[in-house]
């Protein structure tokens, strides 16, 4: 990682704290791992992301209906899915400092001649450009010259520490150590249902929510007017009994996820696929993830599980690299027909009209509410300058979320605390609440200093109440992007960010 990018995400996180959008969970007893709490303004932004899309997706369509199922199944369902006997992640510790690895996400940068079998350093990362790219820019700066001392030309090749070649052993990335062999991890964090802690009354808690959609396929067919093609969405919590929780809220064990099975006819899926593909893209660059940081990759056929015809990652570029934000697949009819020949349930979709009887395919987009959060928090952090009340360019810190996500949507300030500017001032924090929009009303310190705290929390609109408001009932409102200031009428002033915070 770049000395800045590090820099970046430590401000972000500080940011993050310092304002109230993220906490680690339980913090007044040191924490717990892999686990973030939502503070004010987290909570706000994470729902206006989560309402955006249940709007979007579920009720401005004719073709989707929403779920909302439970967190603890039926253990059935995950033998059906196959997450118990592979919901595996190869797991490796060091035994020197005791690290521990995920053995897929730690790469090897090997010099090929054989004599010079010298190791590189590795790298562990979310994906595995990034780690690949980082376990270079390692070797080419650490062990280059050791290399370079053995062999003339060097040929380089790359290798997951659990599949090093020709008996060559992967080391500790982090302090050389020898590391143990790679040993399977189940990643679902397992409960007892009812009185009794035997093997009978094991469940688990959801690592996903699609299979609670798969559950219910055929009571929303029975009990819904509705045909193929048609979705189902879900929002909801999930937890992966993560290896190496990190980068912030980025890979933690407790999460949200928004996921849709679209069930289509299987000579309709590749079509339909192809619509989700760009549907899901296009949702985030709607949303404000305008940069060229935004990408969507498609799979290459190795990558693609057993079952899955095309799948394409919406990715972002984190300061700690290109992560996934959201997955979408054609996943085939492997999902109904797992759980058709496990629950012994008949899961066939009959069409009255062509009398065709067949399994559908379904398209899949998953996304992850917490990774969306947070590139939308790296999307928007911006340093640059604003003239403060003397008309003197001040550094500020600034949140440029899209109106629709901001946390707070509206700030109402009186410019000085009398002459009646504190009650005009109120009655339009009040008008704005009333209308179910966000507002915050502060009338202490400077009022450049106020306009700053709302920049750093993405205020898009500041409403200031001043002399001239008291005799003819303007104020003005001012742009935190444009930092253009209108003046409008007092009455006019829900209607306005109403209009712009809707969009
Ligand atoms: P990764 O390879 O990063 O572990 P994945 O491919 O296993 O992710 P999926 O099983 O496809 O992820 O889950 C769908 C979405 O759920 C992901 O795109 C991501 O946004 C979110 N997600 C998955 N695991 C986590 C996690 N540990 N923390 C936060 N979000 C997650």
């Amino acid at each position: 990682m770049a000395e800045n990018a590090n820099e970046l995400m430590d401000k972000l996180v500080g940011l993050a704290k310092r304002r109230g959008f993220i906490f680690p969970s339980s913090e007044i007893y040191g924490g717990i791992n892999g686990f973030w709490d939502y503070g004010p303004l987290g909570v706000e932004l994470k729902r206006n992301i989560k309402e955006a899309w249940w709007a979007d997706i579920v009720r401005k369509r004719d073709d989707m209906v929403g779920l909302d199922s439970t967190i603890i199944m039926n253990p059935r369902v995950w033998e059906a899915s196959g997450h118990v006997v592979n919901f595996n992640d190869p797991l490796v510790d060091c035994k020197a400092c005791k690290a521990r690895f995920r053995a897929d996400k730690v790469f090897f940068v090997l010099a090929k001649d054989g004599e010079n079998a010298l190791l590189s350093a590795g790298a562990e990362a979310d994906d595995d450009e990034a780690a690949r790219s980082t376990a270079t820019a390692a070797a080419n700066s650490k062990t280059r010259r050791r290399l370079e001392d053995h062999a003339e030309s060097i040929v380089w090749e790359i290798h997951r520490a659990d599949k090093m070649p020709d008996g060559r052993k992967a080391v500790c990335p982090k302090c050389g150590g020898e590391l143990t062999d790679a040993r399977k991890f189940n990643m679902m964090f397992k409960t007892f249902v009812g009185a009794l802690e035997d093997s009978s009354a094991v469940a688990y808690l959801r690592p996903e929510t699609a299979q609670g959609i798969f559950a219910n396929y055929k009571n929303i067919i029975d009990t819904q007017r509705i045909k193929i093609p048609f979705g189902i969405a879900q929002i909801g919590k999930s937890f992966r009994n993560e290896i190496n929780p990190r980068n912030f809220t980025f890979r933690s064990r407790e999460f949200e996820q928004m996921e849709i099975e679209f069930f289509c006819h299987p000579n309709e899926a590749d079509k339909w696929y192809e619509y989700w593909r760009a549907e899901r893209y296009n949702w985030y660059v709607g949303l404000g993830l305008t940069s060229a940081k935004l990408r969507l990759r498609d799979h290459q056929k190795e990558e693609l599980a057993h079952y899955a015809r095309a799948c394409a990652d919406v990715e972002y570029s984190f300061p700690f690299g290109i992560s996934e934000l959201e997955g979408i697949a054609n996943r085939t009819d492997f999902d109904l027909s797992q759980h058709q020949k496990y629950s012994g349930k008949d899961l066939a979709y009959f069409d009255d009209e062509t009398k065709e009887r067949f399994i559908p395919y379904v398209i899949e987009p998953s996304g992850g509410v917490d990774r969306a959060v947070l590139a939308f928090l790296c999307e928007a952090y911006t340093e640059d300058t604003a003239p403060d009340e003397h008309g003197n360019p001040q550094p500020r810190t600034v949140m440029r979320f899209h109106p629709r996500l901001a946390p707070v949507k509206a700030a109402v300030f009186p410019l000085v605390k009398k002459d009646g500017m504190p009650e005009a001032a109120l009655k339009i924090h009040n008008a704005i609440k009333a209308a179910g929009i966000t507002s915050s009303y502060d009338e202490k310190g400077a009022v450049g200093r106020r306009y700053r705290r709302q920049d750093e929390a993405g205020t898009p609109f500041c409403v200031t109440v001043d002399g001239l408001t008291l005799q003819d009932q303007t104020v003005t409102v001012r742009d935190r992007d444009t930092l253009k200031q209108d003046r409008i009428a007092a009455d006019a002033v829900v209607r306005y960010v109403s209009e712009r915070v809707r969009a």
